[in-house]
C-alpha cells in the first residue's frame, strides 16, 4: 500500500496528465471523473442483445422491485445546427434531413427491440436532450412520442422534459411534443446580443425566446423553464443582469442559472488557457447574481441552490412552487437507473452496468455498447464522489439507508488519510471537503477512487500522450 505522500504525488501526475490530454479542465468536472475512469480503463464491449438481456434480468430482479421509482429514460440527440463556443455537450454539426430521418428510424427500432425486456418496468422521469432535439421535424417528434408511449410504460406523475433551442423550435413542433412531454426547457443562455455573438449564437433574438414561451404555453406544457448561463466571455455581470430581467419579464415557471463549465478550447480562446483567470471572471459575478436574486424575490420567485449532486451547481428561481427545482433524473446517483436511447446516451443499470452507445446501426441487436460492470463498492465510491461534486455534505445517514452499512467502516482508510492532512470537515450531517480550490478538491476525491483503476488509467493516458507526441505534425 502506498503512503499518503506517494499517493499525492501520483494524483498530481494524474491531474497534469489529464489536463494535457483531455478536452475539459478536470478540476471543474469532478462529476465526470468516476465515469471516465471506469469506462476508459476497464471498458468492454457489449452487443445490443447482451444489453437487452441485462436489462431484462435487472427489471425482473428484487433490487428493482424494492426501488420502483428509480427508473428513468433519457433520449439523446447527437446533432446541433452549429457549435456554441462554450458547449461541452455538442456532438455533431447540422445533420442532413436524410441523416435525421435515419437517426429517428434507428431510435424507434431500438425502442421496439427493447420493449419486451423493459415490459416490467415503469419509467418515472423522461428527458429528451442533446444536442438539439428541436432540430427534428414536427412529424419526427410526434413519431418519437407515440412510439415511446406505446412501447414503454411511463409513470403519469414524472417529469417529461423536452430541451429546445429557440432558433429551431416551432409551434408545430411543440404541439407534436406536448402529446407526451410535460416540461419545456428552453436553452437561452444569454439575451445580450454581443455575448451571444461571441459564443456563436448571434442569430438568437429575444423575440424568438418570447415566441417559444408563448407557443409552449399554447401547446399545453405544464412547466416552462428558461436556462441562462453566467460567466460567459464578454459578460461582465451587467449583461447577465439585463438578460435575467428580460427573462423575468416572460414569467416562466422557473429560471435555471448554470455556471459556464468551460472546455480547454474555451479557456484557450477566452482566458489565455488559464483556469485561474476563468475562475476569477466567474467569481466576479457573485454580486450580479445577488442582484438577480433580489429582483426575482420582488417578482415573486423563490431562489434555491441545486441539491442535485451529479449536476453542476445551478441556481433555480421558481415562480411556481410545485415546479421541479432541478431535474431529478440522476439526483440519487446511488440508486437510480437510466435507460439511454440514442447515440451518446449514457445508460446506467444500478449496481450492474454503466454503458454508452456507439453510432446507431439500423439493426438494434448489432449496436455496440462500451461499458463496464459495476459492483456495490463502485456504487459506494460514486455516492461519495457525487457528494463532493455538488460541494455537498456526504450524508452518512443516507449512505447507511442505501447500502445498509456504515460509511466510516467502508472508507476507514480514505477518511483517516484525508483527516490526517486536515482535508475533511465533519458535521452532524456527515462530512465534506475542506479545500475550495478545484484542483485540490479533485486530488482529495481521488482517494475514494479504486487505486488499481486509477494507476491503470494513468498508464493509459501517459501512453496516449507519448503516442500523440510522436504523431507527425499537421501539414499546416
Ligand atoms: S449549447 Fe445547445 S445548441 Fe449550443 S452546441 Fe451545445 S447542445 Fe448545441
Amino acid at each position: 500500500m502506498l503512503h499518503t505522500d506517494k499517493k499525492i504525488r501520483l494524483f498530481r501526475c494524474f491531474t497534469s496528465a489529464l489536463e494535457r490530454l483531455n478536452p475539459y479542465p478536470y478540476p471543474l468536472h469532478i462529476n465526470n471523473l468516476f465515469g471516465n475512469l471506469i469506462l476508459s480503463w476497464q471498458g468492454e464491449n457489449f452487443s445490443g442483445r447482451e444489453v437487452r438481456d441485462i436489462w431484462k434480468r435487472f427489471i425482473a430482479s428484487p433490487e428493482y422491485a424494492r426501488r420502483k421509482d428509480t427508473l428513468n429514460l433519457y433520449i439523446g440527440t447527437p446533432f446541433c445546427s452549429s457549435k456554441c463556443k462554450y458547449c461541452i455537450y455538442f456532438k455533431n454539426a447540422a445533420a442532413s434531413p436524410a441523416e435525421l430521418s435515419r437517426y429517428v428510424a434507428a431510435l424507434l427500432q431500438s425502442v421496439k427491440y427493447n420493449k419486451e425486456a423493459l415490459a416490467g418496468g415503469v419509467f418515472k422521469h423522461v428527458y429528451f436532450g442533446g444536442g438539439t432535439p428541436s432540430l427534428f421535424e414536427a412529424r419526427q417528434l410526434g413519431d418519437i412520442c407515440s412510439v415511446v408511449r406505446e412501447n414503454i410504460k411511463v409513470s403519469p406523475d414524472g417529469d417529461r422534459v423536452l430541451e429546445v433551442n429557440p432558433r429551431s423550435v416551432t409551434r408545430e413542433k411543440l404541439d407534436a411534443a406536448a402529446t407526451f412531454f410535460n416540461n419545456l426547457s428552453i436553452g437561452v443562455q444569454s439575451l445580450d446580443h454581443r455575448v451571444l455573438k461571441h459564443m456563436g449564437r448571434g442569430r438568437q433574438t429575444f423575440k424568438m425566446v418570447q415566441k417559444t414561451v408563448e407557443d409552449g404555453r399554447k401547446a399545453g406544457f405544464k412547466y416552462i423553464s428558461l436556462d441562462l448561463l453566467r460567466g460567459l466571455y464578454g459578460d461582465n455581470g451587467r449583461p447577465f443582469l439585463e438578460s435575467f430581467k428580460k427573462t423575468l419579464s416572460l414569467s416562466p415557471d422557473l429560471i435555471r442559472v448554470y455556471p459556464v463549465m468551460p472546455s480547454n478550447v474555451y479557456l484557450k480562446e477566452f482566458h489565455e488557457t488559464s483556469l485561474k483567470k476563468f475562475l476569477l471572471h466567474i467569481r466576479s459575478h457573485k454580486q450580479w447574481l445577488a442582484a438577480a436574486g433580489e429582483l426575482a424575490d420582488k417578482t415573486g420567485y423563490i431562489m434555491s441552490r441545486s441539491r442535485v449532486p451529479m449536476s453542476s451547481r445551478f441556481i433555480t428561481f421558481r415562480r411556481n412552487p410545485s415546479a421541479p427545482e432541478g431535474y431529478t433524473f440522476r439526483s440519487e446517483a446511488a440508486v437510480q437507473s437510466v435507460f439511454g436511447l440514442g447515440h451518446h446516451a449514457n445508460s446506467y443499470i444500478n449496481g450492474v452496468l454503466e454503458y454508452h452507445s456507439t453510432p446507431l446501426k439500423g439493426q438494434p441487436g448489432q449496436n455496440i455498447y462500451r461499458g463496464m460492470k459495476i459492483s456495490k463498492i463502485d456504487e459506494m465510491r460514486r455516492y461519495v464522489l457525487a457528494g463532493f461534486s455538488g460541494s455537498e455534505t456526504v450524508s452518512e445517514e443516507k449512505f447507511e439507508k442505501i447500502f445498509h452499512t456504515g460509511l466510516r467502516g467502508v472508507f476507514k482508510r480514505e477518511i483517516a488519510e484525508l483527516s490526517a492532512m486536515d482535508k475533511l470537515l465533519f458535521s452532524a450531517a456527515g462530512f465534506s471537503l475542506r479545500p475550495s480550490d478545484p484542483r485540490e478538491r479533485l486530488a482529495c476525491a481521488m482517494f475514494f477512487v479504486d487505486f488499481e483503476c486509477l494507476a491503470g488509467y494513468i498508464k493509459n493516458i501517459i501512453a496516449e500522450g507519448k503516442r500523440r507526441d510522436s504523431d507527425p505534425p499537421d501539414p499546416d
